[in-house]
C-alpha cells in the first residue's frame, strides 16, 4: 500500500471510531432498567435487583443483586433481553451471556442477604466485576460474606486465598464516579437503614440522571437528614428536568408502627419524603415515575401487601401526581 493510502485507511478508521463513539452518544438519552428482583425479604428468588444501562448503550451495571441468575431467567422468558444477540460461537444460554458480557458491574447498596444473595450464588459462574460501593458495604462483603468461610474469597481483598474475580471499588459519599465499561456515573449518597449504613446511588448518563434507593428509613423516623441532603443535592436535577425517575422501597403498609418499621419506608412517609424533594426542588413531580422497590410479602391471609401498599400510594398521590409503578419481575422499562 502506497504512504497516501495507507494515511487514507487510517484517517478513514479515525473517522469511523469518532463517528462510532458520537452515534453512541447521541443514542444514549434516558435509562433502560430491567427488574431482575422486586421485592424485599422473605421470599427467595425475587430479591432487589436492578439492571441498568443508558438507552442505546447496553453496557449495564446491577443495581443490588438479590436475585441474579434466576431474575436474567425470567427476564429472558418474558422477552426482556430478546434484542441480545448472541454471537454465532457464544457458549452461553442468553442469560449466562448476559451475566458475563452484559453487565458489567455491581452497585451494591448495603449488605443485607435480600441485596447480595443472587451475587454470592451466581459467583462461582460469575466473569469478572468491580463491586463499587461505600466503604462500610465493602467491608462487610469481603470479612463477612467473601471471607473462605460462608462463601469462597472471590474478592481482591480479605482473608486468603483470594480469587480476586471481584475487584471491591470504594465509593466516597458524594463523589462523582466513573464507571468502568459503561457509559454511567455514578455518585453514592448514605442511607440511614436502622443499625445498619445503605446507599442512595444517583446515575448519570451525558445530561439524564435517575435515583436507585437501597434501603431507608424517612428522615424523621430515623432521627437524621440523610434522604434531606439528597433531596437538595437533585434538586438542580429536578429543576432542569433532567431526573427521570426514582427506584425507592416502601417496604410496608401504613399499618406498621413507625417503631417497627426497622429502617424502612411506608406509603405515607414515601409521600411525604417525595413531597419533601417536590419542596427542595421548587419543582411539581407530576407524572415522574417512581418504581417502588422492596414491597415484602406478608404470611397474612387478610391483607395482601401488593394490593394494600398501591392503594395507600394512591389515595396519598392526589396532590403529589407522580406516576408510581410496581415492579415485576423480568420487567423492562425505559426512562427518557
Ligand atoms: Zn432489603
Ligand atoms: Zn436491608
Amino acid at each position: 500500500m502506497s504512504p497516501c493510502r495507507r494515511l487514507l485507511s487510517c484517517l478513514m478508521l479515525v473517522v469511523g471510531l469518532v463517528s462510532g463513539a458520537s452515534s453512541r452518544q447521541a443514542l444514549a438519552a434516558g435509562f433502560d432498567i430491567t427488574v431482575l428482583g422486586a421485592r424485599g425479604g422473605l421470599e427467595d428468588g425475587n430479591l432487589s435487583a436492578y439492571m441498568i444501562h443508558p438507552i442505546g448503550d447496553p453496557r449495564a451495571i446491577l443495581c443490588d443483586a438479590g436475585t441474579v441468575l434466576h431474575g436474567l431467567q425470567v427476564a429472558d422468558q418474558r422477552g426482556a433481553l430478546d434484542d441480545t444477540r448472541l454471537p454465532a460461537d457464544a457458549t452461553e444460554t442468553r442469560p449466562g451471556f448476559v451475566l458475563h458480557h452484559g453487565i458489567a458491574a455491581y452497585l451494591i447498596s448495603h449488605a443485607h442477604l435480600d441485596h447480595v444473595a443472587g451475587l454470592v450464588l451466581v459467583s462461582p459462574d460469575d466473569s469478572a466485576k468491580s463491586i463499587y460501593a461505600l466503604p462500610s458495604v465493602t467491608t462487610v462483603l469481603s470479612r463477612d460474606l467473601f471471607n473462605g468461610a460462608v462463601w469462597p474469597n472471590n474478592g481482591d481483598i480479605g482473608t486468603p486465598p483470594r480469587l480476586g474475580l471481584y475487584h471491591y471499588q470504594d465509593l466516597a459519599a458524594g463523589q462523582p464516579v466513573t464507571l468502568a465499561h459503561t457509559g454511567l456515573r455514578v455518585t453514592a449518597f448514605p442511607l440511614s437503614h436502622g443499625s445498619v449504613e445503605s446507599t442512595a446511588f444517583l446515575l448519570q448518563s451525558g445530561t439524564d440522571a435517575m435515583l436507585y434507593f437501597g434501603d431507608t428509613g424517612a428522615d424523621a423516623v430515623e432521627h437524621g437528614t440523610r434522604l434531606q441532603a439528597i433531596w437538595q443535592a437533585v434538586a438542580p436535577l429536578v429543576r432542569a428536568h433532567r431526573l427521570r425517575g426514582i427506584v425507592i422501597e416502601c417496604s410496608y403498609d401504613d399499618t406498621r408502627p413507625d417503631s417497627q418499621l426497622w429502617g424502612h419506608l411506608s406509603p405515607r412517609w414515601l409521600l411525604r419524603e417525595l413531597t419533601a424533594l417536590q419542596d427542595a426542588a421548587h419543582t411539581p413531580l407530576r407524572g415522574m415515575p417512581v418504581l417502588v422497590a422492596h414491597i415484602k410479602p406478608s404470611l397474612r391471609r387478610d391483607a395482601d401487601p401488593l394490593s394494600v401498599i398501591p392503594a395507600e400510594l394512591r389515595e396519598g398521590n392526589r396532590d403529589l401526581g407522580v406516576n408510581f409503578i410496581v415492579p415485576e419481575q423480568g420487567m423492562r422499562l425505559q426512562w427518557r
